[in-house]
């Protein structure tokens, strides 16, 4: 690699934090990673780049990145901007939560794909808005190892006579080891589970096929706390005005 390098690649706005007297510091999702860079003058209303540098904006950027220094931003372009996000606060603290949860792990295209669908679709106000917001953390969840197990029983591996869901166990659980009433789960709850973490390249159909709402979402983020052991602050203001 030469001393120096320039990036030219789509990304995500994740978060951007003042820096220094007009700077930025900018956390973005690009296809194949995370990425921090300063972005130079952004809090200037002069400047060219500040609305490049939006959270909820997919853009198109050129970045130098150089060893040993913060990689930095040269120009870029927006090519849209999820606005809508911010005008829900439903919406709003499932986005922050997604950004919370990506900031803290291991991504990869189908977190970034995901993402990038989530946002459009809260950008639109689509009927199944949380539907995407499910396949996001689902993404999320099987990139770092942490999925649930739904291809049988957790603990005997039977394919059959399932009934319940538990986190604590880590997935599915048949009738005979289930041990507490309250994690039992009609067929249908637990196909829209295995379905969610197994629908690769079939996304859409997915969405077809199944209706997620908030509490689906709120499920899974549980989850993420619980085998992550990392609290979720969108999440906790979230149940507070549910
Ligand atoms: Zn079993």
């Amino acid at each position: 690699m030469s001393w120096k390098m320039t990036t030219e690649t789509e990304a995500l706005i994740l978060s951007v934090d003042a820096y220094r007297e007009n700077d930025g510091l900018v956390s973005a999702l690009l296809p194949d990673r995370k990425i921090r860079f300063l972005a130079r003058g952004i809090q200037k209303n002069s400047s060219k780049n500040r609305m490049v540098c939006q959270p909820y904006s997919k853009v198109s950027i050129s970045i130098n990145e150089r060893p040993g220094k913060l990689p930095m931003l040269l120009y870029g372009q927006v090519i849209s901007y999820a606005y809508r996000i911010m005008s829900d606060l439903e919406m709003q603290c499932v986005a922050a939560g997604m950004t919370e949860c990506i900031s803290h792990m291991e991504t990869d295209p189908t977190v970034y794909h995901s993402l990038d669908h989530m946002w459009q679709a809260f950008q639109k106000e689509a009927d199944n808005r949380y539907g995407y917001a499910c396949l996001a953390m689902a993404k999320l969840l099987i990139k770092n190892g942490i999925a649930p197990y739904t291809d049988g029983c957790v603990r005997c591996q039977r394919t059959d006579h399932l009934d319940a869901f538990s986190v604590r166990e880590g997935g599915f659980l048949c009738q005979a080891d289930n041990r507490n009433p309250v994690n039992r789960r009609p067929k249908a709850d637990l196909i829209k589970i295995h379905s969610l973490f197994h629908c690769r390249g079939k996304e859409e159909k997915l969405l077809e096929l199944f209706h997620f709402t908030l509490s689906d979402w709120l499920e899974w983020a549980y989850w993420f706390e619980y085998y992550t052991q990392i609290h979720l602050n969108s999440v906790e203001l979230l149940k507070k005005i549910q």
